[in-house]
C-alpha cells in the first residue's frame, strides 16, 4: 500500500471524499455544521445577554405615547434614576 490513510470525518467518521480539502476536518457541510451547532450548545444555553441586562431595572417599555415606562408598568422619568 503507497496511499496515505483516508482521513475521517471528525463527526460521522466516514471516510472523507477524495475531493475534500486537504486538511478537511468534516464529510460534508452538513457534518462541519451539525458539529459546530453541538459545541455551541453546550458551551452557552442561554441566548446571548448577560445577567446584567436583563435583571437590572429600566425604563425600556413605552407606552401607545411612548411615554418610557418602568417594568412595572408605571411611568418613568428621564431625568431621575431611581425610576
Ligand atoms: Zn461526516
Amino acid at each position: 500500500m503507497t496511499m496515505t490513510a483516508t482521513p475521517l470525518c471528525e463527526r460521522c467518521e466516514q471516510p472523507l471524499p477524495v475531493m475534500a480539502r486537504r486538511h478537511a476536518r468534516y464529510c460534508s457541510g452538513a457534518c462541519k455544521q451539525a458539529a459546530y451547532r453541538a459545541r455551541k450548545t453546550s458551551a452557552a444555553a442561554s441566548p446571548s445577554l448577560p445577567d446584567e441586562l436583563t435583571t437590572r431595572a429600566r425604563w425600556v417599555r413605552y407606552s401607545s405615547a411612548k411615554v418610557p415606562l418602568t417594568p412595572a408598568g408605571r411611568a418613568a422619568s428621564s431625568t431621575d434614576p431611581a425610576t
